[in-house]
């Protein structure tokens, strides 16, 4: 039996629409997913990502930062990360791979795993495709990782290649020790699901950085060991967006076409609308939340800076056509009001807006593949987003 179930109901080009069923629910895709870093959606409470405004069918949760913190014992003791945090919807967790890369110079990658120094409290840890499989079974999420090695953005052929490699060998280890957690049914969110088999989904990572001919290598190679769904890893790491685009283009449509595609870590609104025009089903990115939380709102009409003095007596909404509860209810010159004074509502409102922003983006898109007018979606999105608001 399958983990998932992957329907696609309509195509438009490489844009697909799709619906993805897993043991939590119906999820439609092209799907924007939340991040939750440390078992919270920053600035936001579970029963608005539920609410109508937003409707959030998944979110993410933060291996790395969920194991240091609590730790694994407090979470499967309270019977996985669904119960932990209270909520019944599915979840995805990253492996941690991407956490632990991004420590930099505080980090030592062996063929064996990486060790590193927690942020937390100064100790070392060791982190390996068996111990992140046997993290991400006692958080109980729906979608797992593989356990991966990210090259930077500019890195060389060379360098490119090794750790693209080493990315193969642990995918392989990744998943014989996935199917060992789940033999040992150490997966806490373990549910009974209608026509599926309720075990977790496990998904591969397609390194390789710039390097077309890497990425197709890795692609095979991810492929061959066999994954419930495909993400592309490593992007948004330092190189050029049109680089970032011309990876997309060339692998995205040559991952299978009958599992989810995934873009890890990607991106702005009108990055997801092009990446959904290259055929990919599944995005995360911290910008909604974190941005919200600077004072940046995104809009149809570009980003918003709120901290701007031009806004100091503007009594529209933060977007005129957003339908969001903050944009029926509250003026920029209110927000703006909240921003100055360091209340914290005004980054609970901003990130409400901005979640609700690119949740709504992804209703456009699903709503355009399947009446067949994408093309026309897409050129207006990227039009209206032109017209920055700041300055
Ligand atoms: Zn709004």
């Amino acid at each position: 039996m399958n983990a998932l179930r992957f329907e696609i109901k309509a195509q438009c080009g490489e844009a697909r629409a799709g619906v993805l069923i897993t043991r939590r629910g119906q999820i439609e895709t092209p799907v924007f997913m939340p991040v939750g870093t440390a078992g919270t959606v920053k600035g936001i409470r579970f029963e608005e990502l539920e609410s109508a405004d937003l409707d959030a069918r998944i979110i993410l949760g933060n291996t790395y930062h969920l194991w240091l913190r609590p730790g694994v014992d407090v979470i499967r003791a309270a019977g996985g990360l669904h119960r932990f945090i209270g909520w019944d919807r599915a979840l995805l967790t990253d492996s941690g791979g991407f956490q632990v890369w991004s420590l930099g110079a505080l980090r030592k990658i062996s063929e064996e795993g990486t060790e590193f120094r927690s942020h937390v409290d100064g100790s070392f840890r060791f982190l390996s495709p068996e111990v992140s499989m046997e993290v991400q079974a006692a958080l109980g999420s729906d979608i797992v990782m593989a356990f991966d090695e990210c090259a930077p953005g500019e890195a060389s052929h060379e360098e490119t290649e090794r750790s693209m490699n080493l990315t193969a060998r642990w995918a392989k280890r990744s998943k014989d020790a996935f199917k060992q957690q789940q033999s040992e049914s150490a997966d806490t969110g373990r549910v009974e699901a209608d026509e599926l088999s309720g075990r977790q989904a496990l998904f591969g990572i397609v390194q390789g950085a710039g390097h077309l001919d890497l990425r197709r290598i890795s692609l095979e190679q991810t492929v061959n060991i066999g994954f419930d769904g495909y993400a592309i890893g490593g992007l948004s790491v330092g190189e050029e967006k049109s680089l970032m685009f011309e990876v997309i283009e060339d692998i995205a449509p040559r991952m299978p076409g009958d599992a989810p595609r995934y873009l890890m870590g990607v991106g702005t609104p009108d990055d997801l609308v092009e990446a959904v025009a290259r055929g990919v089903d599944m995005f995360d990115c911290v910008l909604p939340t974190r941005n919200g939380r600077t004072g940046q709102a995104f809009t149809s009409r570009g980003k918003l800076n709120i901290k701007n003095s031009q806004w100091a007596n503007d009594t529209r909404p933060l977007d005129e056509a957003c339908c969001c509860s903050v944009c029926r209810r509250h003026s920029r010159a209110y927000l703006r009001h909240l921003y100055m004074s360091g209340e914290m509502l005004a980054s609970i409102l901003l990130t409400h807006h901005n979640l609700a922003f690119f949740l709504d983006t992804m209703r456009g898109v699903r709503q355009s593949i399947r009446s067949g007018d994408f093309p026309k979606f897409r050129r207006e999105f990227t039009d209206s987003n032109k017209q920055q608001l700041e300055v």
